[in-house]
């Protein structure tokens, strides 16, 4: 088969975005696979497209972003190198780029969404890519006890604390990747569970729009 020009342009410009997150350290080689395999392009607007291999997030609509390759780059590295397989819960499927990256390299995906729109846009989008990512509409910050437990959660907004809901739903040696911290800026955080013993790491500096729900930031 002949290939387009524009998905040309397109993988040469992912083949460029993986460089630049070696560069910047990524270097996990199931990451920088699903980086260069997954069509970052179709989770933009078409007239938005052009900047979809940019180092830097870029608005969907509805007051949020689908974050910079880079944050999701080091947030899926950092769940890899935990927990290598399983069951994932994301909270804030935005664009839907995290989860696809995440259903690319064989996790079972859920993820929520809690304004109907982005819902509605990222389902059309696993749809045309034929991918099976279970979605639901709601205030992630509660979890999806239906499916629980998960050997990660992955939560993409920023967050004042873990949220008890979500902990509860970890599984045994499961790990929680939360950006938590204040509206200006959060710290990645990984919360591990082993037994009943929780265990909190904090990493790098990063600046999320707001976890909003009941476990999280008010309206
Ligand atoms: N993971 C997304 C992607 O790949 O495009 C980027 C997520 S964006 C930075 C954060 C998302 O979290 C927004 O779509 C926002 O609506 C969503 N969000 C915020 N609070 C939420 C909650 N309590 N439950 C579910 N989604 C939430």
């Amino acid at each position: 088969m002949v290939e387009k020009r524009d998905d040309r342009v397109y993988r040469d410009r992912r083949q460029e975005m993986v460089e630049q997150l070696r560069r910047y350290g990524i270097n996990n080689s199931r990451v920088l696979e699903a980086f260069l395999a997954v069509e970052r392009h179709l989770f933009f607007d078409p007239e938005s497209r052009d900047y979809a291999y940019d180092d830097c997030a870029f608005p969907i609509g509805c007051g949020q972003t689908i974050s910079q390759p880079f944050t999701v780059a080091y947030m899926t590295s950092m769940l890899v190198e935990r927990c290598p397989a399983g069951k994932i819960l994301e909270v804030g499927t935005g664009s839907g780029y995290q989860a696809a990256i995440l259903d690319y390299m064989g996790y079972s995906v859920y993820t929520i969404e809690r304004i109907p729109e982005l819902l509605k846009r990222s389902s059309e989008v696993f749809s045309v890519l034929g991918l099976k990512i279970h979605q639901r509409l709601g205030d992630g910050t509660l979890g999806w006890s239906d499916h629980a437990p998960y050997k990660g959660i992955i939560v993409t907004a920023g967050a004042p604390e873990p949220p008890s809901s979500l902990l509860e739903q970890l599984a045994d040696n499961g790990v929680m990747i939360i950006p938590i911290g204040g509206s200006v800026g959060q710290r990645m955080t990984v919360v591990t569970r082993s037994g009943g013993r929780l265990e909190r790491e904090s990493f790098h500096a990063f600046a999320f729009v707001p976890l909003i729900g009941r476990e999280g930031w008010g309206e």
